[in-house]
């Protein structure tokens, strides 16, 4: 790409960041209200936890009713984190909401995202209480360079800042680029990621309770990942949020 085309190219980016569009990016009704960006107040509305009994371990939804139990994986062998929660089902708005921000470059929605996961998971004190250290999930940088952030990181640092917790990014690094977990199955998905995060040995983590972010929670593989290089590392705990469950 010649000097001129990256300059515009980046150009192009900043005015996407300053400029927001004047119609919800999801109904195209116009957003007229103060504080309104990229998605109208309506829609906003729209965004709501689910009542669906989950996992007490893994966080996985089940379908139907009935109280939060342990599923059937996780009482065959525990998971690497001692707890995982989703604030929603990957649907509806929580899935356009998560589309317009990852990839359309609407970073501003993160912190709809991130308040979003406090008022749904907010009274579950065994999930927040003594936390010390929150940690985004990383992309492979030549990744996060082409979307032009990490939707991780930014999710965490808003977290971080509710909770009043230290953000430790760059520390869990992504240290070889996998191929996109969508077009894989289940164990496919599990080789394709392992040894894919290690975390730099630098002080600050040994022995604390961390809490590890993410967008979206397909099959766990990519948290399991992580997990696995955070406790080699010498954390205490790892306890998971993601914003939505596929
Ligand atoms: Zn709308
Ligand atoms: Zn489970």
């Amino acid at each position: 790409m010649s000097l001129l085309a990256r300059r515009l190219s980046s150009w192009g980016k900043l005015g996407e960041l300053l400029l927001f569009p004047s119609s919800c990016q999801i109904c195209e009704a116009l957003l007229e209200k103060p504080g309104e960006k990229v998605v109208c107040r309506y829609c906003l509305e729209k965004l709501k936890g689910t009542d669906s009994p989950f996992c007490l371990c893994c966080g996985r939804f089940f379908d139907g009713a009935g109280g939060p139990h342990l599923c059937a994986d996780c009482l065959g062998s525990r998971p690497p984190f001692t707890r995982h929660r989703s604030a929603a089902r990957y649907n509806g708005v929580a899935k356009d909401l998560i589309l317009l921000y990852k990839y359309r470059g609407f970073e501003v929605l993160s912190g709809v995202l991130a308040g979003f996961l406090i008022r749904s998971l907010g009274r579950e004190e065994d999930l927040w209480s003594g936390v010390e250290v929150v940690v985004p999930v990383p992309l492979y940088p030549a990744k996060e360079k082409s979307r032009g952030f990490n939707q991780a990181r930014l999710l965490a640092e808003r977290l971080a800042k509710l909770m009043n917790v230290p953000l430790m990014a760059g520390r869990l690094t992504k240290v070889r680029p996998t191929a996109a977990q969508t077009s894989l199955r289940a164990q496919e998905r599990e080789n394709n990621l392992k040894g894919a995060f290690q975390v730099k040995k630098t002080p600050g983590l040994e022995g604390k309770i961390v809490l590890l972010v993410d967008d979206v929670y397909t099959t766990g593989s990519t948290i399991r990942e992580c997990v696995k290089a955070l406790n080699k590392a010498g954390v205490k705990e790892v306890r998971a949020v993601t914003v939505a469950q596929a």
